[in-house]
């Protein structure tokens, strides 16, 4: 190999770590949760997006090894040739009726199913109208695609309206919005109602990317369409099943019937990509049913969050306000966010600081999330945690 090669990746490494944004990884030696194992000592965790606690439901860990029994471990193939089973029917079809939609179509991740929408659907003649503050995933596949991109301020309805009447001045032929329905950054709800109206005067399609909200948010934890009361206004759903759903991998795009006809026609990431393992499937049918019915794990969830944010705004932090359970802990200074992270882990509370260039300069954070897996002890203990550790590093 070339040396000068190895030394360009050695010396890029070196700069990311120079600018302390290298990432490291801690090792959790048992199963995610409220409480992990992480290198022989038991942490609260306050950063995975296991909103209801299903990572581990026995119910859902049950179901998934029933079909690795009945349909085995893999399907080696993608699902036109041999990959589909009654089972990947099946989810898709529970997801669809979850979500209000025709039918849904499974990807590997949503990272995928974002991958597949835009370049599947648009042409060059179209229009993307994209919310700055989307995820990457969704960045991405807009790039994929051939149609006219257009973004605007993320929320901002005004400046939505300015890029929509750009893209008709443009002449485009469709105009697609898309937005996630909780920015997890910020976690903050888009202004789906919003987005709605302005679609429908202008004509658009509306796609929610719900991640962040699917199976906790909204009546029966439908998510933000239901959340807001937008609906049926919202035309395409895109959807993980790694977060609130079970938390263990693939994701979905739910909508009308053509659409979820033409994506099993034309979507790339579908079409070249191998079938979700049984147990997965499975495993995941149960977290649906499970979720539609946990009204009681939803209003544990919100009386955390609702507890949490208290907690620490009376204790003199500043967050930012919102009605998910994404509580960001604003800290400004990137190294103070380490600092931050650093001082909670020594008090047992396994956090995640987020820095630019993943928030904006000067917006440092640390990002937490509840979980209906923590118990109200533990959410006083976190509190508790927070003020020692901003009380020593001169925060509060
Ligand atoms: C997590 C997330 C994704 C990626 O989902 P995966 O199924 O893990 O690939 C996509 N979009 C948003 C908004 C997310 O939060």
């Amino acid at each position: 190999m070339d040396s000068g090669f190895l030394d360009h990746v050695t010396s890029v490494l070196a700069e990311i770590e120079a600018a302390g944004l290298r990432k490291v990884e801690r090792e959790i030696s048992g199963p995610q949760g409220g409480r992990i194992a992480v290198g022989g000592r038991e942490m609260l965790n306050l950063c995975a997006n296991n909103y209801l606690g299903l990572a581990n439901h026995p119910d859902i860990r049950r179901a998934a090894a029933g079909a690795l029994d009945s349909h085995g471990f893999g399907m080696a193939s993608v699902r036109f040739i041999c990959g589909t089973q009654d089972l990947h029917r099946e989810l898709e079809q529970r997801i669809a009726k979850y979500l209000g939609k025709d039918d849904a179509i499974l990807f590997a991740a949503c990272f995928d199913a974002n991958g597949a929408l835009f370049e599947t659907l648009l042409g060059a003649e179209d229009a993307v109208i994209s919310d700055s503050l989307n995820h990457a995933s969704i960045i991405d596949g807009v790039r994929l695609s051939k149609a006219k991109r257009y973004r605007y301020d993320t929320s901002d309805m005004d400046a939505l309206e300015t890029q929509l009447k750009q893209a008709e001045a443009d002449g485009c032929r469709f105009k697609l919005i898309i937005t996630d329905g909780v920015f997890s950054m910020d976690g903050h709800v888009a202004k789906l109602n919003e987005i709605c109206a302005l679609a429908e005067r202008f004509g658009a399609l509306v796609a929610v990317d719900d991640c962040h909200a699917t199976g906790h948010l909204g009546e029966k934890g439908r998510g933000t369409p239901a959340l807001t009361g937008a609906g049926n206004g919202v035309d395409i759903v895109t959807g993980t099943l790694g977060k609130t759903l079970g938390g263990s991998m693939g994701g979905f795009i739910a909508a009308a019937q053509p659409i979820i006809d033409l994506l099993r026609q034309r979507a790339r990431p579908y079409l070249f990509s191998n079938s979700l393992a049984p147990a997965v499937a499975a495993g995941s049918l149960k977290a649906i049913d499970i979720a539609e019915e946990a009204d009681d794990l939803r209003a544990k969830l919100a009386g955390h969050a609702a507890k949490f944010r208290k907690g620490l705004s009376e204790a003199g932090f500043s967050l930012i306000d919102g009605q998910t359970p994404i509580i960001p802990v604003m800290l400004g200074d990137a190294v103070l966010a380490q600092n931050m992270a650093k001082e909670l882990d020594a008090r047992g509370v396994y956090v995640a600081g987020f820095f630019y260039p993943v928030v904006p300069q000067g917006k440092a954070r640390i990002r937490t999330q509840m979980s209906a897996a923590l118990t109200d002890e533990d959410v006083d203990f976190a509190i508790a945690a927070f003020g020692d550790a901003g009380r020593a590093l001169g925060v509060i």
